[in-house]
């Protein structure tokens, strides 16, 4: 059983969403000072690295991270890859059968940003049109392979608006980079973070 981990490695290197706590492992014991361990507080955004959206994000009243349906998150995904560069829309997904898909995991040239600590606000996000055609056609799962689902700065987020709306879950920071278009058996666990609006996660894939 080989599994391909699609998380990012959460360290000080890894970019952040503008505004967004950077990956901090403060020191509070440390064997090299004479305490009796080590020690360490985490400190982080709750988007931070390989995350899962909640609806809670964009709606009040929305679940939170654990509220998430666990089954939701593991089982078939299929992997597909964009090559256009300004966001993804519904022709981009068109020409793709996601009939039997529940969840979709989009790689893109995001995937290859990650090597860089600069966020790149020029990422590749899904557009409103791109948004609706994945609720749609049904899917329940929609991963993307950099910090955020939306363009950037776009007003009134409606990426995150009609999947989260639309009862999509939405992971978010996947690294893509060595992983071949195709089916999956995904196995996506976001922390238990009670009430959030966002959870860390690590999601790994096994070629189905
Ligand atoms: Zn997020």
């Amino acid at each position: 059983m080989k599994l391909i981990d699609v998380s990012v490695p959460l360290d000080a290197r890894l970019p952040t969403y503008p505004g967004n706590a950077p990956v901090d492992l403060e020191a509070v014991k440390r064997l090299a000072r004479g305490d009796s361990s080590n020690v360490s507080t985490l400190h982080m955004s709750a988007h931070g690295g390989t995350h899962v959206d909640a609806p809670r994000h964009f709606f009040d009243h929305g679940a939170g991270t654990d509220e998430l349906q666990l089954d939701l998150l593991c089982g078939r995904a299929r992997v597909v890859e964009i090559t256009s560069r300004g966001g993804v829309t519904a022709e981009d997904l068109s020409g793709l059968d996601l009939s039997e898909d529940v969840r979709v995991l989009i790689k893109t040239h995001n995937s290859r940003l990650w090597g860089d600590s600069t966020f790149h606000a020029d990422y590749i996000g899904v557009k409103e049109s791109g948004a609706k055609y994945l609720v749609d056609h049904g899917v329940k799962v929609v991963g993307v392979d950099y910090l955020s689902v939306e363009v950037f700065k776009t007003p009134g987020a409606p990426a995150h608006h009609i999947l989260l709306g639309g009862g999509t879950i939405v992971i978010e920071g996947l690294n893509l980079r060595d992983v071949d278009p195709g089916v999956y058996e995904m196995f996506c666990l976001p922390l238990r973070l009670v009430g959030s609006d966002g959870a860390p996660a690590r999601v790994v894939l096994r070629r189905s």
